[in-house]
């Protein structure tokens, strides 16, 4: 996203609604100025309408900074998967899709927030260390579809250094390796320069306990069980 020098009357509104921070004040010119590096190009100071100068404009991008935009901006489609959004859609309609079968857990680690964002690095980072647990990515998922050895956890190397804002890496495991896996992220997370959410979707059991509660618990992470019943998308899957 830029601002346009000779339009921007320096009001100071559209900072406020950047995700990021990455807009600021240029005080030699009296303008606000996006940091170029630092805008992961969501769209949300254009979108909002807000510059009473209409001094913000989205100037047409190329690759590898077109990734910013797929993965920030949700009225994007992706082109690796051809649907907008950061992760595959079964994650949320698993009662008909069942994918996740009891004994098995999804896992989704979603990479960066809102004010904070993630580059491609972090995730690298983390794929790498998963795939040395013998992780198998999703491959319906953007991340995967970036990754030049999935075998490994290589992205592409081009685009190492893109922000975006969030990004999620996806994969299925045996409950019984989940204690490793989940272990795995937390020695690694503080060595990143961005936060990370598990996901974790699995069966309820038939007295309704959740299995992946109490292995989480041991390990000491923060849980808040969430739960989704989806309505009319079809015959539910045994
Ligand atoms: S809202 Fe428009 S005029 Fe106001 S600081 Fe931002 S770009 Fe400049
Ligand atoms: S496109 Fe998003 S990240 Fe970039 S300046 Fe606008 S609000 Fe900030």
């Amino acid at each position: 996203m830029r601002i346009d020098p000779e339009k921007c009357v320096n009001c100071g509104t559209c900072q406020s609604y950047c995700t990021v921070r990455a807009i600021r004040e240029d005080p030699q010119k009296e303008v606000r100025e996006v940091i170029e590096d630092e805008c992961v190009e969501c769209g949300v100071c254009l979108r909002a309408g807000i510059c009473p100068a209409d001094a913000i404009f989205q100037p047409e991008l190329t690759w590898p900074r077109t990734v910013r935009q797929e993965f920030s901006n949700p009225l994007i489609r992706h082109p690796s998967t051809d649907i907008g959004g950061r992760g595959t859609e079964e994650m949320k309609t698993n009662d008909v899709t069942n994918r996740f079968k009891p004994g098995f857990v999804g896992i989704g680690l979603e990479f960066g927030r809102p004010n904070v964002g993630t580059r491609f690095h972090d995730v690298q980072l983390m794929a790498q260390a998963l795939a040395s647990l013998g992780v198998q990515f999703e491959p319906q998922n953007p991340v995967t579809a970036l990754m030049i050895d999935k075998n490994k956890g290589i992205l592409k190397p081009e685009i190492l250094s893109e922000k975006v804002l969030s990004a999620i890496i996806e994969f299925i495991v045996p409950l019984e390796k989940l204690e490793e896996v989940l272990k795995k992220v937390k020695e690694l997370t503080p060595k990143l320069s961005t936060v990370v959410t598990i996901d974790m979707i699995s069966r309820v059991g038939e007295d309704g306990s959740i299995p992946t509660i109490p292995i989480a618990r041991k390990l000491g992470f923060t849980i808040r069980p969430n739960a989704k019943v989806n309505v009319g998308l079809g015959r539910p899957g045994m």
